[in-house]
């Protein structure tokens, strides 16, 4: 008799999956009836998507559906026994993709180091059927001989082996005459990292058997010296279970035993070699349970804090710069840590690779994970696995941060929660770090900590409507005064012809009076490179890039001119292109003419610059910070870069160059990030005993926003801002969607961006839809850049359906044919 199917553990296994692209849907696999029992909700699997691609996705469903509409496909491969990513990630996944209006592929792509994702890579191989040689050239006809000696070939390996950069139409001709065949294999990223050590077999390892081993090696002395060496690493005489874990390979080497008399021990059978797998980070000792002393007004703080806990999720911590925010933090993280939860601290990128990490090493050593964009993929797949097993319950991170794999959250701090880096602008997920991590808290019932001097307008109104806890500090530690802040109008000094290349008789009395009593100076211009731009003194001219609507910074060093927006460069110019003429000069002033001018000013100082032209080598900003930590350099020239977070013990004078761009930009939110980063910059001065002075050079003293900075009135800058904002209905009164319509085709651009406009209106009302207009540079790498702006108010608007909405008018739109190739970029929360 037949036995009938049916039981539950015979049907076929289907998952529905997340791949890493951007598709608005999971897709469904079957499984191999032998790898049934072992698929998981979490565990990566090995997919063919489409005809030839191979990805890596993550199961998000298990079931036995198989899907309505077509074939589903088998898995070709499951990568993981034990899940590499929780269910509290796919929740947090779907959750920024619905939000954040875009797919969950794209969320994961973002989440997961690309250790993590294995990808395919193309091979080619003899086609044992071919049998048409005499259709080769001679050249083919070489390369398929040596083809047929190797199992297969890379294209890279095919590059090297012809001598050829680009071997696509060599490999296409050969598979259109079907010599070979190309083949898709994976390739697995994440290589665990492999130490080689050299023990001695385990026969040897008594103290009699190694005396006997010597003796019998007595006719080379070579051999005899190099288990000496290994002797002195490891004393098998007193501590023969040392032997185990061997001596480093590179250690013996340096101690100048050969490689020859390695191997022909090891070919005798007394030595071994084994390979160990090794953490990447450093083991650093720490000292995780340090008392940390507050003064009393942190204490107060900090008790403040955990009461505010007691009945909120979110709390505020408003403490001026000096404050000591990162000792109140320490002083948290260990409560936490203690309890048994984890603590996640998030960092702007920049101030990550800094002092505050080295600041919290010391207290938590290698039981704190960093996770940076500078890390390679490797040590990113280590600072995800040991949050999983737990190897880490704190870690330390910039915004991608909030996708690792943590179950049982009990803190989140957002360190200078106002930085607008926690914005990811491109590509999608447009995701708000600060407002992903409340989300993420609120799921795993954690608190949130958000820190900063100059709090964004945002959180300032979500704590001053008691949505948020609010706690203040407004002394700096030890002593410290916060800086005097002056301004020099430079509108004056330029009628009174008494500028030198733009500095004030001020500031520079103030720098020369540093430099004399061996006190530093910081100063700040927000522009790097040498000049904004070229200009051509007799016809005008004006160096712009090609494929976008702005101007090239003109680089002295490099002598090329260069594209902010593309990266486009080109050599500079002695003569202007259009008129021929030599006469022309660059206007305007970054941060490298002002360190140049300085120097001419200043012959016999020290000066140094910091911004992204000097940070891009691996150690750059390191040794930047540590020689002006030292006290080697005089006077630091810097972008907004030296703002964040950056503490020093000896600079009394912080000079301003020019104010006035960052208080004038056209943005709704130009004010609040110029007060924001004065205010920052300005109070790295003074920062211990020393009291400290800020110049600030602008040609509006009577302006609002610096106003409020010389007084060091946050709450007043608040209050007077929220007004503007509610006036003109800007958050936080409203949310706001940016829709960027972009196309090669300038008018094309803007007919859609006009429909997408008129559309959306009939809706919502033409009063919260802004636009279309221009973008501030209307077109990067050759397209036309359109702006609309939705501007939903929080109490009235329903933005869940608001979005439903927009998703369909985008579709509507770009299935239309006419705008078949128009790009439609939405960015929810746009800053
Ligand atoms: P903020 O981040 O608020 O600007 P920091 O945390 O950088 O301030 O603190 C400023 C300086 O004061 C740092 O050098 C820090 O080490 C020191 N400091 C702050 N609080 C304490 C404390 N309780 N004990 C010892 N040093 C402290
Ligand atoms: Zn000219
Ligand atoms: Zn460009």
């Amino acid at each position: 008799m037949r036995q009938e199917l049916g039981d539950s553990m015979e049907q076929t296994v289907f998952v529905d999956v997340v791949l890493p692209v951007p598709i608005p849907q999971l897709f469904t696999y079957r499984v191999p009836r032998e790898l049934s029992e072992y698929v998981q909700v979490g565990s990566r699997v090995v997919v063919e998507f489409g005809k030839s691609r191979v990805l890596t996705a993550i199961i998000a469903v298990v079931h036995h559906n198989p899907p309505p509409k077509y074939q589903a496909k088998y898995i070709l491969e499951l990568l993981d026994q034990i899940p590499v990513v929780t269910p509290s990630q796919l929740w947090l996944f779907s959750w920024v993709a619905e939000y954040y209006m875009c797919h969950i592929g794209e969320v994961m792509n973002i989440a997961l180091p690309a250790g993590l994702k294995i990808s395919s890579q193309s091979k080619i191989q003899y086609n044992p059927d071919f049998n048409n040689p005499e259709l080769l050239s001679s050249e083919e006809n070489t390369f398929l001989e040596f083809l047929l000696t190797q199992d297969s070939l890379t294209y890279d390996e095919v590059g090297r082996y012809l001598e050829k950069k680009d071997v696509n139409k060599v490999i296409k001709d050969l598979v259109a005459k079907h010599a070979i065949i190309v083949f898709e294999e994976l390739k697995y990223k994440y290589k665990p990292k492999i130490l080689k050590k050299i023990r001695l077999k385990r026969v040897y390892e008594g103290s009699e058997e190694v005396l006997q081993l010597i003796d019998s090696l007595e006719k080379s002395t070579k051999q005899q010296e190099l288990i000496l060496e290994y002797l002195s690493h490891i004393p098998i005489q007193d501590l023969p279970e040392k032997n185990k874990a061997g001596v480093e390979k590179t250690k013996l080497r340096e101690a100048g035993v050969s490689d020859s008399s390695l191997k022909t021990l090891k070919d005798k059978g007394i030595l071994e070699e084994i390979e160990v797998v090794i953490s990447r980070f450093e083991e650093s000792a720490g000292n995780p349970n340090k008392v940390i002393e507050l003064s009393d007004a942190q204490r107060e703080a900090s008790n403040s804090i955990m009461e505010k806990f007691q009945e909120k999720q979110v709390v505020l911590f408003h403490g001026i710069t000096g404050s000591g925010k990162t000792e109140i933090y320490i002083d948290l993280i260990q409560q936490v840590l203690a309890s048994g939860s984890q603590v996640l601290f998030l960092l702007p990128e920049i101030a990550l690779t800094t002092q505050i990490v080295t600041r919290l090493k010391r207290v938590f050593g290698s039981s704190m994970a960093v996770y940076h964009s500078k890390f390679s993929d490797n040590e990113r797949v280590e600072v995800w696995r040991g949050v999983l097993d737990g190897t880490y319950q704190f870690v330390v991170g910039v915004r991608s941060s909030i996708f690792l794999p943590f179950d049982n959250l009990g803190l989140i701090i957002v360190d200078e929660e106002h930085e607008s880096s926690y914005k990811q602008f491109d590509p999608a997920p447009r995701y708000h770090a600060r407002d992903v991590a409340i989300m993420l808290a609120i799921k795993q019932h954690a608190k949130v900590l958000l820190g900063s001097a100059t709090p964004s307008i945002e959180s300032f109104f979500q704590a001053k409507a008691n949505k948020y806890g609010l706690v203040s500090l407004n002394v700096r530690f030890g002593n410290a005064q916060l800086p005097e802040i002056r301004l020099i109008d430079v509108k004056k000094d330029r009628k009174e012809k008494t500028l030198v290349k733009d500095f004030s008789q001020l500031l520079l009395n103030e720098i020369s009076s540093n430099l004399q009593n061996k006190e530093q100076t910081i100063i700040f211009q927000n522009r790097r490179g040498y000049a904004p731009y070229l200009n051509c003194q007799e016809c005008n001219w004006i160096g712009q890039c090609d494929q976008c609507a702005v101007t090239l910074t003109y680089h002295m060093q490099s002598q090329q001119l260069i594209c902010h927006y593309c990266g486009h460069r080109e050599s500079t110019r002695k003569t202007c292109p259009d008129c021929g003429s030599t006469n022309v000069k660059s206007v305007g002033v970054g941060t490298e003419k002002i360190e140049d001018d300085l120097h001419e000013i200043f012959p016999e100082a020290v000066i140094s610059r910091m911004d992204l032209d000097t940070t891009r080598a691996k150690n750059a900003l390191q040794n930047i910070i540590g020689d002006f930590e030292s006290g080697e350099v005089d006077i630091l020239v810097g972008t907004q870069m030296i703002s964040k977070g950056l503490d020093f013990d000896r600079v009394s004078l912080v000079g301003i160059y020019n104010a006035d761009k960052m208080i004038h930009f056209p943005d709704f939110r130009a004010a609040e990030r110029a007060f924001q980063l004065i205010t920052q910059v300005s109070g790295r001065a003074g920062r211990r005993e020393i009291p400290g002075k800020v110049l600030i050079q602008t040609g509006s003293p009577q302006n609002r926003i610096l106003q409020f900075v010389i007084n060091n009135d946050y709450v007043g800058f608040y209050e007077s801002e929220l007004i503007e904002r509610e006036g003109y209905s800007y958050p936080p009164f409203t949310r706001i969607i940016e829709i960027t319509v972009k196309d090669v085709d300038q008018t094309l651009a803007h007919q859609a961006a006009n429909k997408l406009a008129e559309a959306l209106s009939i809706r919502l009302g033409r009063e919260r839809v802004k636009g279309p207009e221009k973008a501030l540079v209307e077109r990067i790498r050759n397209k036309f850049l359109f702006e609309v702006w939705l501007k939903l108010e929080k109490d009235k608007m329903n933005i869940q359906a608001t979005k439903e909405y927009l998703k369909k008018e985008i579709v509507n739109l770009v299935t239309d044919k006419k705008f078949k190739s128009v790009q439609v970029i939405v960015n929810v929360d746009a800053v």
